[in-house]
């Protein structure tokens, strides 16, 4: 079990953003989580990586209670997030920000006094590939599109080789093409990694999802495949509800 989730609540001034949350996933999984804005979807991230701490419950990593460490504390002990809006070096190649990574991760005494070793220079390849940034491996980051910033700074957070990745609405304002490759990626990486997608796009999410946890006012509302989920009477309530709000 990569992630055990256990009657967690998060009250900001008595307001329960999360309420009453259990969530399970195996180590290896691809998880996406879905469910109407304000649902906490945000918060449940916030809580994992310590961001925010429980007024209640407890999380617990591969077997270790979360609840001591600090946020820094928790990257290192290997839960990596990805934020909605790319966090890239812009003035930088997209070489330079996978080696700046993967350097940093040493300590500073390679970065300062020595080129990339072989193994690195293989390791930064292998992720060029894997985000399928070979053929602009030398471009300034500035120069690439949303969705190859996206791609970028999932390769970033893979140099890192954390246990788990926590990944907060990838295809947000990107092309369907785009999309589609961030999907690829994704499914790509979890072949080898836990991964927890936050989602609002539904053919997104019909692209990668295996299982499928919606969140509604801050508990689980229902688990199950996508056509499982879109099938659920309480889900298209919930649904049907937000889409009626919008509405003049
Ligand atoms: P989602 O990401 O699913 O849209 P959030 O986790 O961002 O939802 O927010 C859940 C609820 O908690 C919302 O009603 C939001 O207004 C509230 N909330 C989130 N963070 C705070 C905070 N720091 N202080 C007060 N209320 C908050
Ligand atoms: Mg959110």
């Amino acid at each position: 079990m990569v992630l055990e989730i256990e009657n967690l609540t998060v009250s900001f001034d008595g307001f329960k953003a999360l309420n009453g949350l259990n969530f399970k996933m195996e180590t290896g999984e691809l998880r996406v989580v879905i469910g109407p804005n304000g649902a906490g979807k945000t918060t449940f991230l916030d809580v994992i990586t310590g961001k925010v701490k429980p007024t209640e419950g407890q999380v617990w990593f591969k077997g270790q209670n979360l609840r001591p460490y600090n946020e820094h504390q928790i990257a290192r002990m290997g839960i990596g997030r990805k934020f909605q809006t790319p966090r890239v070096y812009l003035n930088l190649t997209v070489r330079e920000n996978l080696d700046l990574i993967c350097n940093r991760r040493k300590g500073v005494f390679p970065t300062l006094f020595g080129k990339p070793s072989k193994i690195d220079r293989r390791t930064v390849m292998g992720l060029l590939e894997t985000i399928g940034l070979t053929a602009k491996a030398d471009l300034k980051a500035a120069l690439l599109s949303h969705g190859e910033k996206q791609r970028l700074e999932i390769g970033m957070l893979v140099a890192q080789s954390p246990d788990l990745l926590l990944v907060d609405e990838p295809v947000a304002g990107l092309t369907d093409e785009e999309t589609e490759n961030v999907g690829n990626l994704l499914l790509a990486l979890a072949e080898s990694y836990s991964i927890v997608v936050i989602e609002h796009d539904m053919e997104f999410v019909r692209q990668i999802a295996r299982t499928v946890s919606v969140l509604h006012q801050g508990s689980l509302l229902c688990e199950g495949t996508m056509d499982e989920v879109q099938n659920d009477p309480r889900v298209i309530e919930v649904y049907l509800g937000q889409q009626e709000d919008e509405t003049p």
